[in-house]
């Protein structure tokens, strides 16, 4: 059996003010709710956003230092980036800009300003215009 207060609470909720009360209240947990999540998402994105360019971009380089190639982490924009940079392996101020020929499979060093040059490793052209004409890759 319910008890006086019960019964009281009961009509109080089902007609009159307590109904207004208690949409009042689902809405504006409701909202808060919707408020929360999309405040959790825009933080957790921006998040994301922040460590990818904190973490900065796995470039390939050359270092003129050892004479090998690696790879290392730069600034996420490239003209954030002042080359030449750290060698992973020596860590002398001396790796340059690589790329990874297809011939050998070593890294060698990218000549600024041009798109074709042998691979310091093989000597296998490398050619950096792509097929048939097509876009040129980003400078570094
Ligand atoms: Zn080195
Ligand atoms: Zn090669």
């Amino acid at each position: 059996m319910a008890s006086e207060g019960q019964n009281r609470f009961r009509e109080w909720i089902n007609e009159g003010a307590g109904r207004w009360v208690t949409i009042v209240v689902c809405l504006v947990v409701l909202a808060g709710a919707v408020a929360g999540s999309v405040h959790l998402l825009r933080t957790h994105k921006n998040r994301g956003v922040q460590s990818v360019k904190n973490a900065g971009r796995r470039v390939e380089v050359f270092c003129r230092s050892c004479r090998k190639g690696g790879t290392t982490r730069v600034a996420f924009y490239a003209d954030e980036v002042t080359w030449p940079v750290e060698c992973p392996l020596c860590k002398q101020q001396q790796a340059y800009p690589g790329i990874r020929c297809r011939n050998c499979g070593n890294i060698t060093e990218r000549p600024a300003n041009r798109d074709v040059f042998p691979c310091t490793h093989c000597g296998a052209v490398i050619d950096l215009r792509g097929p048939s004409g097509g876009p040129t890759p980003p400078k570094l």
